[in-house]
């Protein structure tokens, strides 16, 4: 698969931490309303997608073959997704209507975050509180209404502490890959095994339990147990494995009497 480069704005953000108060609301009432939701770029985060695809009630595939955009994600070399707008006269989200979001309680985290951007973060970085900042579009008049918010209480009050706390071994795997020179370029098969752990799950369970996979590796049988049949389970356990993947390091450990047989094998056909 070829992956076009995603070149983000270059505007310098105004830091918020965790305390920072804002005033905002966002109701069908205002003229603005959704309007947020048309001529957008959206990443999608890996938990984003469990979510979507689940509410669509497709298989991973399926969403990200019809709602998604892939992209390779700057000074990462490392392949994302964009929610794909549609071809109309706004390039409106696929799941607008005028009466608001129809994926509304699984919406993506950019949409839960809005109208709060936030700075991709290392897990040291997240527990320090977090660097956000306002997305300040002229057309949002919710920042005219009189609710006061500290970012905190914004985060969980849309869920999407959840989002990153599920996502978080994920986000520190770009946020290293990004701290690494660019010269160091990944194969095409190693940003395959990266897209797919990341985002298409269903492929990804197929590929654990439907190939050798599972004997390569040390795993714990409870582990196995939990990974076939809790998604999210899986989800971080792909984080894992593209830990050891891309840097060689973190929890999962390759069975070596495994992977000896497998070489003897693959020397005895050659
Ligand atoms: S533009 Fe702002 S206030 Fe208006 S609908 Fe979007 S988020 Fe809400
Ligand atoms: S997913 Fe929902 S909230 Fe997000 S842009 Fe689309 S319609 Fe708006």
């Amino acid at each position: 698969m070829d992956f076009p480069k995603n070149e983000t704005a270059n505007i310098p953000p105004v830091q918020l931490g965790p305390d920072s108060r804002f005033n905002f609301r966002c109701h069908k009432g205002l003229s603005c309303f959704t309007t947020c939701c048309r001529g957008i770029n959206i990443m999608l985060t890996p938990y984003d997608i469990v979510r979507l695809k689940n509410r669509m009630q497709i298989s991973s595939s399926e969403f990200l073959a019809v709602y998604t955009t892939p992209q390779l994600l700057e000074k990462t070399d490392l392949p994302v997704v964009t929610l794909k707008m549609l071809d109309d006269k706004e390039n409106s989200c696929p799941f607008v209507r005028n009466d608001g979001c129809i994926v509304y309680s699984d919406r993506p985290t950019a949409c839960r975050y809005y109208p709060l951007g936030v700075a991709t973060l290392s897990f040291k970085e997240q527990e320090d509180g977090g660097f956000y900042f306002f997305i300040h579009e002229p057309h949002c008049r919710g920042f005219e209404e009189d609710m006061e918010w500290t970012v905190e209480g914004w985060r969980k009050d849309q869920g999407v502490d959840i989002h990153d706390q599920i996502n978080a071994e994920w986000t520190d795997l770009i946020v290293r890959k990004r701290s690494l020179p660019p010269n160091i370029r990944l194969t095409d098969k190693t940003k395959n095994m990266f897209f797919t752990a990341s985002y298409d799950i269903d492929r990804f369970r197929r590929f654990v339990f439907e190939s050798s996979f599972l004997s390569l590796y040390n795993i714990k049988k409870e582990m196995v147990e939990k990974i076939r049949t809790d998604e999210v389970a899986l989800l971080q356990f792909g984080f894992k494995w593209l830990k050891w993947l891309l840097f060689k390091d973190g929890e999962l450990k390759m069975n070596e009497d495994a992977v000896a047989l497998r070489k003897e094998k693959f020397s005895e056909k050659t």
